[in-house]
């Protein structure tokens, strides 16, 4: 049941029999809602699970409203085995992702499934007040459209996934001194969001949504170790290990921008130090150094760019790149390279299945992503890199939006909650506000 335990494998297993079954309950539940299990035989089969423990679960998650029958299978002779399905739009999750640039808000079901999404320009740098009031706008514009789509006016919200560009304190789900997100240092996301929709909120940093959204519904599914690399204005890893976000003892595990690269150190980061790779190899420092070659006559694109547009961006750079301008490739080809050396490191160090490339720059061409891996598998261990795909983003600009809910699913249906709030009787269809500990917390 490999896939099965995907979902909740970080979950601390104890022997105790409210841990049995915590376990057992959301077993089942995941094999059901992964779609390897749809009767209660398979359900015995793929867990472990004798049939009255079977029986008994199944009861439980269906008076819950999660698992409803579905029509008889195919008669083979003798009485066949029902149906059981996950009930994914029991409710629905609201999911957002803020970027330094912009903000995607979005309604999915239960199953991740986006049933309405909106995408726009918004500063991240205009503070919590503004940027959370427009994501609540934009929420209760698509809830009520979701609502009438499937007929369900009263349709609860189950839960909110929120993904920030910046360093968070996942256990209280406040940004933690964020560089580009002033105003925002401490800010309590988590429980705005749960006081205005009554609902369990998750804030997380973006770029470990967008991992989770490769894991869950991308290029990386079924896989168990993945790096996912995101390549924007700046550069941030998400790691997966066993199946599992890896967030570190204070949540700022992967943020890689700042590790020292060894070009000369002439460029100051907006970190305050130098010779950083974002500083080298981000969306910014493209557009710093294409603004550069345009003005010093270097790229003939570049310069036309500038004087019709005022200014250089990376994207700039990378059609510039594409058009067979000499020194964006060559900026690109450093980046690409830049980023590779480091990656190589971390290969060794983690050696993951798959390394996802994601974020704006690397969307922009194959250049970028040709130079990451080419000094990869250069640079890393023969063993490290047998095996190892280095991939583009299924997902692109999805992934986050994408992951946000899949965050807030997961902890839903985790062992502890699940437990909690199927023991606790609630309601079908409106989970409890149920005071479990975050996952993180527990570990
Ligand atoms: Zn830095």
């Amino acid at each position: 049941m490999g896939e099965v335990q995907a979902f909740h494998s970080d979950q601390t297993t104890t022997t105790t029999p409210v841990g049995e079954h915590a376990d057992s309950l959301s077993t089942v539940l995941d094999l059901v809602r992964s779609g390897i299990a749809r009767t209660r035989p398979e359900i015995g089969r793929h867990a472990g699970l004798g049939r009255t423990v079977v029986t008994q679960r199944v009861t439980q998650l269906t008076v819950s409203g999660l698992l409803e029958e579905g029509a008889l299978g195919p008669s083979s002779g003798g009485r066949a085995p029902r149906e059981l399905r996950f009930r994914a739009r029991a409710g629905v999750i609201l999911a957002a992702e803020l970027g330094a640039t912009s903000i995607s808000v979005g309604v999915t079901d239960l199953a991740g499934v986006v049933l309405a999404e909106h995408t726009e320009t918004a500063d991240i740098a205009a503070g919590p007040e503004t940027v959370l009031s427009r994501v609540e706008e934009v929420f209760d514009d698509l809830l009520p459209r979701v609502r009438a789509e499937l007929g369900s006016p009263e349709l609860p919200v189950w839960g909110v996934g929120v993904g920030l560009p910046g360093p968070v304190e996942f256990a209280t789900g406040r940004p933690s001194a964020p560089p580009i997100m002033p105003g925002w240092d401490g800010y309590p996301v988590r429980d705005r969001f749960a006081r205005r929709y009554d609902t369990p909120v998750w804030v997380d940093n973006e770029v470990n949504t967008m991992a989770l959204g490769e894991l869950r519904a991308g290029s990386a599914r079924g896989q168990r170790d993945i790096l996912y690399v995101k390549i924007g204005t700046g550069i941030g890893a998400g790691l997966i290990s066993n199946g599992t976000l890896h967030r570190g003892s204070q949540g700022c595990a992967g943020d890689i921008g700042h590790a020292a690269t060894s070009e000369e150190d002439d460029v100051v980061c907006r970190c305050g130090n130098t010779g950083c790779l974002e500083a080298y190899a981000g969306g910014a420092a493209l557009a710093r150094d294409g603004l550069v070659a345009a003005k010093e006559g270097r790229s003939r694109f570049l310069a036309d760019v500038l004087a019709t547009t005022g200014t250089v961006t990376a994207a700039d750079v990378s059609r510039a790149a594409q058009s067979g301008d000499r020194t964006s490739v060559e900026l690109l080809t450093r980046a690409g390279r830049l980023v590779g050396t480091l990656l190589a490191t971390l290969v060794s160090f983690f050696n993951p299945a798959l390394v996802i490339i994601g974020g704006g720059v690397s969307g922009a061409g194959d250049l970028l992503l040709a130079a990451v891996r080419e000094t990869v598998y250069r640079r890393s261990l023969p063993l490290a890199t047998r095996e190892l795909r280095i991939t583009r983003s299924a997902l692109s600009d999805r992934a986050g939006l994408v992951g946000a809910a899949f965050m807030a699913i997961d902890e839903l249906f985790a062992p502890e909650r699940l437990a909690r709030w199927v023991d606790d009787g609630s309601p079908a269809g409106r989970p409890a506000l149920v005071d479990v500990p975050l996952r993180t917390a527990v570990l």
